[in-house]
């Protein structure tokens, strides 16, 4: 047995802290599920109606037999919040039901699901298929740090199915897709590609951040693992960051497990952010949806603007499969105006409800062009390699009044006249 430090080996623990949404009925509604889920489940302080915030590193026990059996999974409860923590937990639960998953662990970034569950899964000699388009630390994940790990990366060209479907076929362990990409805004089918990739045995993993499980549940698509920047949609109001994955207990076991080890664990103070967030996410998500719609139409229809990229638009190449797999379009569009960054230096900064900044899904509008924001780490030739042109602007639309985002985008544009 491994000396594994003060939180002990509490793989076991895992199992018996996340009872599956007992009191949640399969059939209730999203909005019932964001509110009550992982709630219900657990007695909470002294009567509190909300989850309140353990700030515990460890938890005591009164006598030593409780204290094993709690290390060993055979009672539920907590031993070191590194490995798990109530609050935390809370949180996970609340996904786990909105995913419709078995299980699920979070993490302290987006960046960090996605790093320990590469890293739970590869090893060298390994293969992962994925798109040229996924988030901008993603790619430095397969093109810097798989490499020199012996891990063998095919990024292909996101909605080129003859390619994607040859690398897959050629054989790999992961095949990692994100759908609506960000910032083009592309959409790739995942039950298409899910089949493909089981028939060589490898695993699906799918970042959902874009889509929300509001408007997307990959599970029911064909995915094994669904994961989330919870720093985005989940938590919806900017003021938390934190990741999670949900998947079978089996899979998301081991991505714990390589977690809790590794340390990149979620704080309770974030978790309780993110919990509080989330009882909102439909009215939010419907919202951002609704907007989103809204300003893309704008936006088609004026003369300053070359290109928009939103899946609910009919013109947009992935919007009959959004349309089959998507329950609404997403909050997330972008857009290229005449004139490229010089242009785009002039108009953003005259929005007055948009805040300019490197991060989306909340509940104000954000803008920004990958310059700066999703793609920042990589250098203008990759960015141009991945289709992505220098004047593009990434808008995340909020939950204000559509006739403000639409007049505020009216006097803004009207500068470039
Ligand atoms: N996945 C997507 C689609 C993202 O947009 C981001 C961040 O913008 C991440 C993952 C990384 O999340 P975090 O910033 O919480 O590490």
């Amino acid at each position: 047995c491994l000396d594994i430090g003060e939180g002990g080996h509490v793989l076991s623990n895992f199992i018996k802290t996340q009872p599956i949404g007992v009191f949640m009925r399969n059939n209730t509604g999203q909005s019932t599920q964001s509110i009550w889920g992982g709630e219900q489940e657990h007695e909470l302080y002294e009567r509190s109606t909300q989850v309140p915030v353990v700030h515990s590193v460890s938890f005591a026990y009164k006598d030593i037999d409780t204290w094993h059996k709690v290390a060993l999974g055979q009672e539920p409860g907590h031993i070191y919040s590194r490995n798990t923590n109530p609050t935390v937990r809370a949180f996970e639960d609340k996904v786990k039901v909105l995913e419709g998953a078995e299980a699920a662990t979070s993490f302290s970034s987006g960046m960090a699901a996605i790093s320990n569950t590469l890293g739970t899964f590869l090893r060298p000699g390994n293969r992962i298929v994925s798109i040229k388009d996924s988030y901008g630390g993603t790619n430095v994940i397969f093109n810097e740090f798989l490499p020199p790990l012996g891990i063998e990366v095919a990024l292909c060209e996101t909605g080129d199915y003859e390619q994607l479907e040859a690398e897959i076929a050629k054989g790999c362990t992961v095949l990692y897709l994100e759908t609506p990409t960000n910032p083009t805004i592309k959409i790739t089918d995942i039950k298409r590609l899910a089949t493909k990739a089981h028939q060589v045995g490898a695993l699906v993993v799918v970042d959902n951040t874009f889509a929300t499980p509001i408007n997307q549940l990959p599970l029911t698509l064909g995915a094994d693992i669904v994961l989330h920047s919870a720093s985005k949609y989940l938590g919806g109001h900017a003021d938390a960051l934190g990741g999670v994955i949900c998947g079978a207990t089996e899979l998301v076991e081991k991505v714990y497990h390589y977690r809790e080890i590794n340390g990149a664990t979620l704080a309770p103070m974030d978790a309780y952010s993110l919990l509080r967030g989330m009882k909102t996410l439909k009215l939010r998500v419907q919202r951002q949806n609704e907007n989103a719609m809204a300003v893309a139409r704008f936006l088609q229809d004026h003369p300053m603007v070359d290109q928009v990229n939103y899946p609910g638009l009919e013109t947009h190449p992935g919007h009959d499969i959004a349309k089959q797999q998507m329950l609404g379009f997403g909050g997330m569009l972008s857009f290229s105006v005449h004139g490229g960054l010089d242009a785009i230096k002039q108009f953003l900064p005259r929005l007055n409800y948009a805040h300019m900044a490197a991060n989306l899904g909340c509940v104000e509008t954000v803008v920004g062009p990958p310059v700066t924001t999703s793609h920042v780490e990589c250098t203008a030739e990759e960015r141009a390699a991945a289709g992505i042109p220098e004047g593009l602007v990434r808008y995340s639309t909020g939950i204000e009044d559509i006739e403000d985002l639409l007049a505020d985008l009216e006097q803004a544009l009207s500068v470039l006249n």
